[in-house]
């Protein structure tokens, strides 16, 4: 049986980028960047005042300290109406243009608004002389330079990159309202299962109430997919072939159950009728065992030849403990690097003490649901009481998977495992 390493690496084999599509940069948030983003001005676009305070020339003051008319008040927005002599000042509200002549401006705080009506309140809006109390003068003070952060021209993200909130802003402020971003992939979805019935229904005798399809569909979306719900199908062939067709022209294709070794598992079957090539099949894993992997084609549907790339098909085991495990070791990869991010090789794993004795059993490597916490030089980790594949309650409390080798083994207190974090 193959190693979860040797597993991920085939899934990863068979993941490439999709093409690149051009969107509104408004909505490409979590999207990856397939070009270069060259700003089309200056940022600032021209000097700015960093403060409310007095713009004026510095040849005006003796060591910060002097008293000047003030002609103008300018707002954020506007621009100065008055040319400024020789002992005058403009009143300046932050983000307003430095008016030509002056070469600093001094901060509210620091000034005193000779009040000639001795009316009590601000200065705002009222012209007059003001008295400048500046201790630590200096040219320039306060005034963000034309181009300060950026130069028309300069490149400001390359492709590759994931756009987070703080890129949509940027895009917006090199005038980008339209960028081109590697298209998130399908991600098609099908609960198989005479057992299932939906949430909102009491099982009765032999059912069970279906997890894993709104469980699957929103970890599709937190990976970045776009998910395609199938609903369920029965474990009876023809309706099983007809849902896991309709499947195949996702880019991926999730089946949750079918794939063990029990009388009604079709799925692996009928996949490979469909002309899907099996890739693997059972792992040594617990839990997730039976999970099976295959390489589909969307042509079949599309007219020859087609451009698109093959369906990624995973059968993911029915228990949603399996299932979730499954789909955080090799579904995940396999979105983001569709999605055009770059993903390791290898598990990122952490190595953490455990904090108490653990006693593993078996001959499968297995990933136990745990708390990892994060200590100032080393981290921690205390596996979950769990019962198992089905207990979806135990994984709901870890934040980590302890992962134990497979082999009986006796583990003290102190002892380091590794682990892999969840992602929240
Ligand atoms: P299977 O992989 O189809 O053999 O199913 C393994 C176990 O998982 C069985 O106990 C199923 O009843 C259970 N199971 C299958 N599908 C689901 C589902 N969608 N939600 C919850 N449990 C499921
Ligand atoms: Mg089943």
């Amino acid at each position: 049986m193959l190693t979860v390493d040797q597993a991920r690496r085939l899934v990863l084999q068979h993941s490439r980028p999709k093409s690149a599509e051009r969107i509104a940069a408004a909505n490409s948030l979590r999207l990856v960047l397939a070009e270069e983003i060259a700003s089309d001005i200056d940022s600032p676009p021209f000097d700015k005042s960093m403060v409310d305070g007095y713009a004026l020339r510095a040849a005006d003051l003796i060591d910060g300290h002097g008293e000047l008319g003030v002609i103008e008040e300018i707002v954020a927005g506007a621009t100065a109406q008055q040319a400024g002599a020789p002992g005058q000042c403009w009143r300046i509200m932050t983000g307003a243009p430095i008016p030509a002549g002056a070469d600093a401006v001094v901060m509210h705080e620091h000034t005193q608004f000779i009040d000639p009506d001795a009316r009590a309140g601000a200065a705002f809006g009222r012209l007059g002389q003001v008295r400048i109390l500046e201790e630590r003068f200096r040219i320039g003070q306060n005034i963000m330079r034309q181009g300060a952060s950026l130069r028309r021209g300069d490149i400001v993200l390359s492709p590759g990159r994931e756009i987070r909130p703080v890129e949509i802003g940027l895009l917006a402020e090199v005038g980008r309202t339209k960028v081109s971003v590697i298209e998130p992939p399908t991600v098609a979805i099908l609960s198989t299962g005479n057992e299932l019935v939906p949430p909102d229904q009491v099982p009765i005798a032999g059912q069970i109430r279906n997890s894993n399809g709104s469980m699957l569909t929103a970890a599709i979306r937190a990976a970045g997919g776009q998910p395609v719900e199938l609903g369920t199908s029965r474990d009876e062939p023809a309706a099983l072939r007809d849902a896991l067709a309709q499947g195949l022209r996702s880019d991926v294709l999730i089946v949750s159950g079918g794939v063990s070794a029990g009388a009604l598992d079709l799925v692996p079957g009928l996949l490979k009728e469909l002309g899907v090539v099996e890739v693997f099949h059972k792992i040594s894993l617990k839990p997730g065992k039976p999970i099976w992997f295959g390489v589909g084609s969307s042509s079949s549907l599309a007219p020859s030849p087609s451009p698109l790339a093959p369906t990624l098909v995973f059968g993911l085991p029915g228990n949603p403990v399996s299932s979730l495990v499954c789909f955080e070791l090799f579904v995940r990869p396999a979105i983001a690097r569709l999605s055009g991010r770059t993903v390791p090789e290898e598990l990122q794993t952490t190595a953490a003490r455990l904090t108490a004795d653990f006693v593993h059993r078996g001959d499968r490597p297995t990933f136990h649901p745990a708390i990892l916490s994060s200590g100032r030089d080393r981290s921690t980790i205390t596996p979950l009481p769990w019962s198992g594949a089905a207990d979806l309650r135990g994984l709901s409390a870890a934040n980590a998977l302890a992962i134990f080798p497979a082999g009986d083994r006796e583990y003290t207190a102190g002892e380091t495992v590794e682990s892999l974090p969840l992602r929240p």
